[in-house]
């Protein structure tokens, strides 16, 4: 089935309104397993003709938003009559609401929002509870002798109107649509710490192989989302591929962000959370706190980013930094273990490294980290990672690699080198 949107307003072409209608119908379809195959922009006015006639011939159905408002260039709702050849009648139904809509509000409906009241005839009204534009439905029968065998849905630009409207009119429809109907079922699983590629490497053919499964990748900050689309059994198949080649790199299965897991399961085990960071400034004490109810797992976080701070607040040895350099194995290891003493925490995280862009030297090129685990009653792990690039993604995916340490460690995985 294929889907396609139109956003009509100048606003969304002049930048001054960023178009979350498209995000967010975006991600509501792909939940039912749909891939919008098409998004359109146009800005008020007449063009929305063209947009719609276009749409019209390659897809199955189209969602529109914006332009059935009360003013001279929201044309949306005449133009389609005007396509269809459907006369517009007034709709007694549309006006009462519209009245109650205004009584409500203790103002007085106004001659122009009659027109919001005219419904083309034989398309059906969707009804707006957040504000006065009721939508419309045109059945794909409305456009047979054009060529047309398409299903239109016009509704209210305000994402506040829109989204209801969405929810309770147009995806109840579109499951129908579907060829597996209501028993589609869509899985998400949460891949940390493989790259894009290695994870199509490692379960593409397979998954291909199963007959009726939707599948897709999409990458989330450092994550990778793999989508399962299908019936229960389609979807169950693709999830035991995927749990088999890459199960200990699997975060969730349920959209759920490491940080969360994280609190979720220190908070099961009764435990407590340090952080002590040099070149993440704070972010892996930031993405925790991030988390509603980190407060029963984490008391403590430095950013010690100068060398005294490290040695004056973890009690990092000076000759230690002297010796190896503040990146390095020894110095990430002697931050964690201080922070873990120091907070009486039950893990500490630290990492230290080279954010860049200047500073790397030959040993220690830009992007070199080194991120330490202590645990109580443990071996401290250490690893260095590699992450050149912006100073931002370096923080993320370093904070990242230290949350997937604590992960594996939480849940009894070994250590990735
Ligand atoms: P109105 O009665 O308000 O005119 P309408 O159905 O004609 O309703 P629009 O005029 O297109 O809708 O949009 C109204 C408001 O909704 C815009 O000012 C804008 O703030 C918001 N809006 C419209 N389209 C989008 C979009 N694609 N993404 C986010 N916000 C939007
Ligand atoms: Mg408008």
């Amino acid at each position: 089935m294929r889907v396609e949107l139109v956003n009509t307003g100048t606003e969304l072409l002049l930048g001054d309104t960023v178009n979350t209608n498209a995000a967010w119908i975006g991600q509501r379809l792909a939940a039912l397993g749909i891939q919008v195959a098409r998004q359109t922009i146009v800005p008020d006015g007449a063009v929305i003709r063209v947009a719609i006639a276009e749409a019209a011939q390659r897809s199955d159905v189209v969602l529109v938003s914006g332009g059935l408002g009360p003013t001279n260039d929201d044309l949306t709702r005449e133009s389609m009559a005007e396509l269809l050849s459907l006369n517009l009648d007034l709709d007694e139904g549309v006006v009462t609401q519209l009245q109650e809509y205004f009584a409500k509000r203790g103002r007085k409906m106004s001659e122009s929002n009659k027109r919001q009241a005219m419904v083309p005839r034989g398309a059906l009204v969707l009804t707006n509870h957040f504000g006065t534009a009721p939508g419309l439905y045109f059945p794909a029968e409305l456009g047979a002798e054009l060529g047309w065998n398409c299903h239109f849905f016009l509704l209210p630009g305000p994402p506040r109107e829109m989204k209801p409207m969405v929810e309770n009119e147009v995806e109840t429809r579109l499951r129908e649509w579907l060829p597996d109907g209501a028993s589609r079922r869509v899985l998400y699983l949460k891949v940390t710490g493989v790259g894009e590629s290695d994870i199509v490497e490692a379960v593409e053919k397979e998954l291909e192989a199963v007959e009726g499964l939707d599948l897709g990748y999409c990458i989330r900050n450092a994550d990778v989302d793999v989508r399962l689309a299908g019936s229960q059994s389609a979807v169950d198949a693709g999830a035991a591929i995927v749990r088999g080649a890459l199960g200990d790199c699997i975060v969730s299965e349920d959209r759920r962000i490491i940080e969360e897991i994280l609190v979720e399961l220190l908070a099961q085990r009764g435990e407590w959370l340090a952080t002590a960071e040099s070149c993440t400034g704070g972010t892996i004490a930031s993405r925790i706190t991030d988390v509603s109810g980190s407060s029963r797992v984490f008391g403590h976080g430095w950013v010690t980013y100068a060398n005294e701070a490290k040695q004056q607040q973890l009690g990092v040895p000076a000759d230690l930094i002297e010796t190896h350099g503040a990146v390095s194995e020894e110095v990430a290891r002697a931050m964690a273990e201080g922070a873990l003493k120091n907070s009486g925490a039950d893990h500490a995280l630290a990492v230290t490294g080279v954010a860049g862009p200047t500073g790397g030297t030959p040993e220690k090129p830009v992007g070199t980290v080194w991120i330490a685990l202590a645990t109580k009653g443990a071996e401290t792990w250490a690893v260095k990672r590699f992450s050149p690039g912006a100073r931002d993604r370096f923080k993320l995916l370093t904070s990242q690699a230290a949350l997937e340490m604590l992960r594996r460690r939480l849940c009894g995985i070994a250590l990735r080198r």
